[in-house]
């Protein structure tokens, strides 16, 4: 195709799919144009308020095996991705593999004992190579702010990646790369046509990324409510993602190069987005104190609410017509998965195309 009839696709949603996918489809000879419902500068979907942790063995527990195996392969994309990201922008997207450490405290130690044992049952004696037993001063070594702890795991595959950093880069590189982008632009999707509230434009294929924006077109999409606050430390800093495991309450404190981290735990089958719970915020910030009591120095800088886009399965969903890809459901695990997802897409993309040209 000439550059005058490059097939023209049009990705709805500038959240973490479409943004991603907008950057893999404009390095093809495509036309691209993203439509975002509000301002790209400032996502207003579940990509911004997220902990950015991409921990295949850690989800591995509560999910499907499919959960793990597509989360490997995310994480080895990511590994390529950000770097490339890197190249195009100049920025760092703050990618690490520095693996993650669950601890319990000792009279929840049947905990780490449980996860372990689930894990095995998932993976058989994989599981062991990948998880390694830390005793009190090992656990010191690897994370000296937790040194009150008797025991932990490390999980020494898993990584994150600060997706204050990536998702301005992708808008970047996007702008960069020519992609059309239309904020403030909230739309319908129907193969080959984006309904906008002034008329319908056609396209050669249709992506509708708008994770719960697209409630009632993939049936049984809901929201669940997820709420995270941000804290600044002078006294305590972590090296990599840290989980707390607790019988009834299980925290995640992510730590940022800023001095910054990022603590969640909550996960409510509701799709309200009124601002964080008195109750959530006391039950968060006495779980980080447990951790290390210096904690309580701590600034609360931010608290966050949003609500995962998840299907009845808790599994993402690919909706594949002519001229229209449907793409949703990445529920908790949004940076786990996208790459792999993402790919998937690309894939479809270029065989709906094969069938138009
Ligand atoms: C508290 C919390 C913590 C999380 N932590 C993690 C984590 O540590 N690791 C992990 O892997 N995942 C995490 N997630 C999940 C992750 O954020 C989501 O899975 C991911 O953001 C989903 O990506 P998406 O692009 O499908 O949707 P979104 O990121 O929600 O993006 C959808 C976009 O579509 C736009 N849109 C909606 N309707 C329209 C319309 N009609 N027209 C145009 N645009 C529209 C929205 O404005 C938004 O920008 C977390 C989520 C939450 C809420």
């Amino acid at each position: 195709m000439t550059s005058e009839t490059k097939a023209k696709i049009a990705i709805a949603g500038g959240g973490l799919l479409g943004r991603l996918l907008a950057w893999r489809l404009s390095q093809r000879n495509l036309d691209i144009t993203l439509f975002e419902a509000g301002e790209l500068s400032m996502p207003g979907g579940a990509c911004w308020t997220a902990a950015g942790m991409i921990s295949p063995l850690s989800e591995l527990v509560n999910s499907e095996k499919q959960v793990y195996t597509q989360g490997l392969q995310s994480l080895n994309l990511w590994s390529d991705w950000s770097r490339l990201l890197e190249q195009q922008s100049g920025s760092a997207v703050e990618f690490r593999r520095a693996g993650s450490v669950l601890v319990a405290h000792g009279k929840d130690r049947s905990e780490l004992v449980q996860f372990l044992r689930e894990l095995q049952g998932k993976l058989g004696e994989s599981a062991r190579e990948q998880v390694q037993p830390l005793d009190a001063k090992s656990l010191a070594k690897l994370e000296p702010a937790l040194h009150s702890f008797e025991q932990g795991l490390y999980l020494r595959g898993e990584a994150d990646i600060n997706n204050h950093r990536l998702l301005p880069v992708l808008l970047h590189v996007l702008r960069e790369n020519g992609v059309k982008l239309r904020e403030r632009t909230k739309v319908n999707c129907a193969p080959g046509r984006i309904l906008l509230a002034q008329g319908d434009e056609a396209f050669d294929g249709v992506i509708d990324c708008r994770g719960l924006g697209a409630k009632g077109q993939i049936e049984g999409l809901r929201g669940v409510r997820g709420e995270v606050m941000v804290v600044e430390s002078r006294e305590v800093v972590l090296q990599r993602p840290v989980r707390l495991l607790h019988p009834r309450y299980k925290l995640y404190a992510v730590p940022r190069s800023d001095g910054r981290t990022v603590i969640g735990a909550t996960e409510i089958e509701s799709e309200d987005m009124s601002p964080i719970s008195v109750r959530s915020s006391m039950e968060l910030s006495s779980a980080l104190y447990s951790l290390n009591p210096a904690f309580a120095e701590a600034r609360i800088l931010e608290t966050r609410v949003n609500c995962r886009p998840a299907t009845m399965d808790n599994m993402p969903v690919i909706q594949n017509e002519q001229g229209l890809i449907r793409v949703n459901g990445l529920y908790r695990h949004g940076y786990l998965l996208a790459p792999a997802v993402v790919k998937q897409v690309e894939n479809l993309v270029a065989q709906q195309l094969l069938q138009v040209v």
